[in-house]
């Protein structure tokens, strides 16, 4: 069984970690910010210090290989990302591409032979600052001229001038498309950023699939009227609608959805939204997610006849738009084989389990077989300075890594 240089690995990250930490702790390495521009810089000169070839395609994913590619064999690709949200934690996305080095590093150390090359990627701006997984569709072909031209921040800088102010030029990202007979596979390592694994003791997580979901701009409409001269009788309060379709969220879920179905109503809004006037029309979004399509239709059809019941009830008028739809994605299933059988070797527990957050690895399987590796997230916390994993996992993480890219490229 291969081994990680654990005290190599621990290095990097910290050294990372260093890179664009603010006074709160905080990581700000945003896309094509400064900040990530010296990450990327730093990263490329470990790759060289490796003595792997370092190759940067149009969409500035930096690629790190290792083996033989001019000879059309398909690659073995890992990787993660190195952008952060603002104010993020040392862990997400940074785990995968330093682990996926370490990787290569072994591998190249031990002088081991291989059939297919291995590389890793760290994508650009999977963190979505200018509104997509801007690296990853790139090597999946999935961006249009319209598309990069539309790109912009919440700031309205758009990826052409953010990219333009490093010598870069975003209209390249359309040559940075790999066809699906140069892949073989693509295997992620990440954190969970849940809290499932920190509860029940796991140091691993294979992941059988990546969250679909729908989420819908709900609206009920009933009438705005004086708060004391109406009785409560001669009411159509878009609240109580509204607080009744919560009411009836778990049941619905029970009753239509899967073991992994989850549904959130993060965002409300009343009208006119005064302390003395009947609300007239609530508006609400209604975010359901799942790992499986038929799932996720059977919850669509669901909640529209339960929101449109408790409307017609309450003589509401209801309507919703679909915000966003996103396809879930079932992880390969050889693949997932190959983890299990390393999960094994290495004495840890088999434990399959669904990956809730959105990750490069989903467009990636649109044109490769796709796998994801978790390690646990303390407290289930990411996205903040207090994401933290214990070391033992993450190594026992990175070494279930190192195996299963050297079993499908040996
Ligand atoms: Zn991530």
């Amino acid at each position: 069984m291969l081994k990680i240089n654990s005290q190599r690995l621990q290095s990097d990250i910290d050294t990372l970690a260093g890179i664009g930490r603010a006074e709160n702790h905080g990581l700000y390495r945003q896309a094509f910010s400064d900040n990530d521009m010296l990450a990327r810089q730093w990263f490329c000169q470990r790759i060289e210090q490796a003595q792997l070839q370092v190759h940067i395609d149009g969409a500035a994913n930096i690629h790190a290989r290792l083996g033989e590619f001019a000879n059309n064999k398909p690659s073995v690709m890992t990787g993660s990302h190195l952008d952060t949200i603002p104010g993020a934690g040392h862990l997400d996305g940074a785990l995968g591409v330093l682990s996926g080095l370490e990787c290569l590093r072994v591998i190249q150390e031990q002088g081991l032979s291989l059939t297919y090359p291995l590389e890793v990627v760290s994508f650009s701006d999977e963190e979505g600052r200018f509104g997509g997984m801007f690296g990853s569709q790139a090597i999946a072909g999935q961006l249009t001229p319209k598309r990069i031209y539309d790109a912009v921040d919440p700031d309205g800088l758009s990826i052409s001038d953010a990219m333009q102010a490093h010598g870069l030029n975003a209209m390249d990202a359309l040559n940075a498309n790999r066809p699906p007979e140069s892949l073989k596979a693509f295997v992620e390592l990440h954190i969970e950023q849940g809290p499932v694994l920190h509860r029940q003791g796991l140091s691993v997580g294979i992941v059988e699939g990546i969250n679909g979901l729908f989420k819908w701009l709900v609206r009920l409409k009933g009438q705005a009227n004086h708060a004391g001269s109406t009785p409560m009788d001669m009411r159509r309060d878009a609240f109580h609608g509204l607080a009744e379709v919560a009411m009836q969220v778990d049941r619905v879920l029970e009753e239509n959805g899967s073991a992994r179905s989850v549904a959130t109503i993060g965002h409300v809004q009343l009208s006119p939204g005064a302390a003395n006037v009947i609300p007239g029309v609530a508006e609400f979004t209604l975010e359901v997610r799942d790992i499986d399509e038929q799932v996720l239709e059977i919850l669509a059809d669901a909640f529209r006849r339960t929101i449109s019941a408790i409307a017609r009830r309450r003589d509401l008028m209801f309507e919703f738009e679909v915000l966003s739809r996103i396809h879930p994605v079932k992880c390969d299933r050889a693949i997932q084989e190959v983890i299990k059988q390393h999960v094994l070797e290495l004495g840890c527990a088999d434990f399959t389990m669904p990956s809730g957050a959105a990750h490069d690895s989903q467009i990636m399987a649109t044109i490769t077989s796709a796998a994801m590796i978790f390690v646990p997230s303390k407290e289930g916390r990411s996205h903040s300075p207090d994401e933290w994993t214990a070391w033992e996992d993450i190594e026992q993480g990175a070494n279930v890594l190192l195996n299963t890219l050297y079993t499908l490229a040996k």
